[in-house]
């Protein structure tokens, strides 16, 4: 391996920490704005500003410990050429994005579960349930053994499905944008994740945090549906959340 070689590994790791970063902030102050206009779905519960700047203190730490498994991952599979060769064409492309939501949200949903039980919790998971009305900045305040365990997968992936680096990384910061949503304690879904649409609404991670043993995914409601774990109100509570957002941007 050459010089060059080995110094491409940390400048890997700082561009996508810094693309990651970037992303975070972003997609956070765009998603405050937006929440103007949409429905609170804990209406009574008021996320305290200490606990908001811990979560924001936490996810400049837990970002780069995901761009440094991104980045490694990349890096392996650029440099010293681990991992399957990626589909060809477009098709391909988009074939593998398929696989990759469908591998990621599988991944997410079971050590998720595994997080949750008393073996683990409390000491790699309570850290990012201590935040019980999620804000946009919540996304990412985990702990450095919480990210080991969900976020992994971006380590790996290339050894997992094939799928081009630029296409990985198109799904993570989909992920990223998605997970900042997610998390920002307002309904911004609409008719693509009305029941029984398998993609989730912000309701779905917002009932996690309320509820903690239910909602486990992270795209999509179909391994919560087939294991009984999706909350039993959530189809219900979801619509409403919908309908109270469309009133409160003046579309119902
Ligand atoms: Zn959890
Ligand atoms: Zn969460």
């Amino acid at each position: 391996m050459t010089p060059s070689q080995l110094i491409s590994l940390p400048a890997t790791i700082a561009l996508v920490y810094v693309a990651l970063l970037a992303t975070y902030v972003a997609t956070c102050l765009v998603v405050t704005r937006l929440n103007r206009s949409a429905a609170k779905i804990q209406p009574s519960r008021q996320t305290p500003l200490q606990q908001i700047r811990r979560d924001q203190r936490q996810s400049m730490v837990s970002l780069a410990v995901i761009a440094a498994m991104f980045g490694a991952g990349d890096w392996s599979y650029t440099t010293l050429g681990w991992g399957f060769r990626p589909l060809p064409g477009i098709g391909g492309t988009v074939l593998s994005l398929i696989m990759s939501l469908l591998l990621f949200d599988a991944w997410f949903y079971w050590l998720h579960r595994l997080i949750h039980t008393r073996l683990f919790y409390r000491r790699v998971h309570q850290w990012h349930h201590l935040t019980i009305a999620p804000v946009v900045w919540s996304n990412n305040s985990d702990r450095l053994v919480d990210n080991l365990f969900l976020q992994s997968y971006w380590l790996v992936a290339h050894l997992l499905i094939p799928i081009a680096p630029a296409a990985l990384f198109a799904h993570k910061l989909f992920d990223q944008v998605t997970g900042v949503i997610g998390h920002s304690g307002y309904e911004h879904g609409g008719r693509w994740c009305w029941p029984p649409s398998p993609l989730v609404g912000v309701t779905h991670h917002d009932q996690h945090h309320q509820f903690f043993r239910c909602n486990y995914a992270t795209h999509f409601t179909w391994w919560d549906r087939m294991m009984g774990t999706l909350h039993p109100d959530h189809d219900r509570a979801l619509k409403a959340n919908i309908l109270r957002s469309g009133a409160a941007s003046g579309e119902g």
